[in-house]
C-alpha cells in the first residue's frame, strides 16, 4: 500500500550541559541518529530494541510531541516536524498513542467516560457535545467493555480493561496511525494475547496502521508485517517479519532472536543462545564506526573506522547495516 508515514534521516540530539552559573553545552545524547522508514496503510511495523536504543524518543517524534534536531516526518504527504497551531492539532488527531502502562496513564480522578471522551473536549469541532456520550459508549463497546460502565473510575478495572480504555480513547478521533509503545509489557502474560488480538481486530476494522514498539522480538512476532531493529539510535535491520525471523543478518538481531525460544519440529530449541557481553554504550558517547562493535563477536578493524550503511545486499531479502552480515542461500525459484 501507499505510505501513511514517511520518516527520513530523523535525528534527535538532546544537549548535555555543564556549569552552575553559565551553562554550556558539553555534548549531546544522540537518542535518534539518522532513522528512515515508511509505514504503509494498514500495516504493522514492529520496532524493537533494548531500553535506551531511542525507540521511545522516536515515538515522541512521530507524535510531534518532540521536535527533531533534523530530518523529516511526513504524514499523508504533509511535513509535521515544523507544524504549529491548528496544523499541529490536526496532525495529533491523526496519530494517536497507546501507552505502555495502563496503571499510571489514566487519570484516577476522571470517570472512564470522561477519559475516553476527553479528545472531543480538546478537539471540539469533531463531535457536537450532545452526541459525545453515545459515541463514548460505542467506543467502549468496540473495545469489548460494558458501555454502562462509563461512570466508573479506572481503579474499578483490571489492567487489561484499563488498556482497553486507553485504546478506546486513542480511537475516539478516528486516527489513521496508532503508535503503540510496549502496550502489553505491563500486563499479565494471560492478558497480553487478548489485547494483541483486540489491536489486530481494530486494525482490520478501521484500516489502522500501527507502529508497535517492544523490547524483544517475541512480542512483535505475530503482529508485525515488518520489523525494524534499533541499536543506540540507529536502525540496524529492517525487513518483512518472516525474513527478519528466518534470515537475520545483523549480529545484534541474531542475538535478540537467540533469546526467543523457537521449537523445531522435534520440540527442541533450534537456535544457539547468544549472550551479549556488557551493556550498550552511552548514547552520549557512541563508538566510532559501527555502534555495535563493542559487543560484537564478529568485529574487525573496518568496523571501528567505517559506519555500515543500512542497505539491501545483492541477493538479500531486506536491509541491514553490517560490514559482515550473515549470508543465506538465495531461495531457488520453482
Ligand atoms: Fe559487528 Fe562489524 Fe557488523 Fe558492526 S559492522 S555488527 S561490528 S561485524
Ligand atoms: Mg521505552
Amino acid at each position: 500500500g501507499d505510505p501513511v508515514l514517511e520518516v527520513r534521516d530523523l535525528v534527535k540530539h538532546f544537549p548535555v550541559t555543564q556549569g552552575a552559573l553559565v551553562r554550556r553545552q558539553v555534548g549531546a545524547i544522540r537518542a535518534v541518529d539518522g532513522v528512515s522508514f515508511d509505514l504503509r496503510r494498514g500495516e504493522t511495523l514492529g520496532i524493537v530494541g533494548e531500553s535506551g536504543c531511542g525507540k521511545s524518543t522516536l515515538a515522541r517524534l512521530l507524535m510531534a510531541l518532540e521536535r527533531p534536531t533534523s530530518g523529516s516526518v511526513r504524514v499523508g504527504g504533509r511535513e509535521i516536524t515544523r507544524a504549529k497551531g491548528a496544523e499541529l492539532k490536526q496532525v495529533r488527531r491523526n496519530i494517536q498513542m497507546v501507552m505502555q502502562d495502563p496503571y499510571t496513564s489514566l487519570n484516577p480522578r476522571m470517570t472512564v467516560g470522561d477519559i475516553v471522551g476527553e479528545p472531543y473536549e480538546i478537539h471540539q469541532d469533531v463531535l457536537p457535545r450532545g452526541r459525545r456520550r453515545r459515541r463514548v459508549q460505542e467506543l467502549l463497546e468496540i473495545v469489548g467493555l460494558d458501555p454502562d460502565h462509563a461512570d466508573r473510575y479506572p481503579h474499578q478495572f483490571s489492567g487489561g480493561q484499563r488498556q482497553r480504555i486507553g485504546i478506546a480513547r486513542g480511537l475516539a478521533l478516528r486516527p489513521e496511525i496508532m503508535v503503540c509503545d510496549e502496550p502489553v509489557s505491563a500486563l499479565d502474560v494471560s492478558i497480553q494475547a487478548q489485547v494483541v488480538n483486540l489491536l489486530g481486530r481494530l486494525q482490520r476494522e478501521f484500516g489502522l496502521s500501527y507502529i508497535f514498539i517492544a523490547h524483544d522480538l517475541s512480542v512483535v512476532r505475530h503482529i508485525s508485517d515488518r520489523v525494524g531493529v534499533m541499536y543506540l539510535g540507529k536502525m540496524v535491520e529492517l525487513g518483512r517479519d518472516a525474513d527478519i525471523y528466518s534470515r537475520p543478518e545483523h549480529p545484534y538481531t541474531r542475538a535478540l532472536l537467540s533469546a526467543v525460544p523457537v521449537p523445531d519440529p522435534d520440540g527442541r530449541e533450534r537456535r544457539e543462545r547468544i549472550i551479549l557481553q556488557g551493556d550498550p554504550p552511552s548514547p552520549a558517547d557512541p563508538p566510532s564506526g559501527c555502534r555495535f562493535r563493542t559487543r560484537c563477536w564478529k568485529a574487525r578493524d573496518v568496523c571501528a573506522q567505517q559506519e555500515p550503511p543500512l542497505q539491501v545486499r545483492p541477493g538479500a531479502s531486506h536491509e541491514s547495516a553490517c560490514h559482515f552480515p550473515e549470508l543465506y542461500p538465495v531461495p531457488r525459484p520453482y
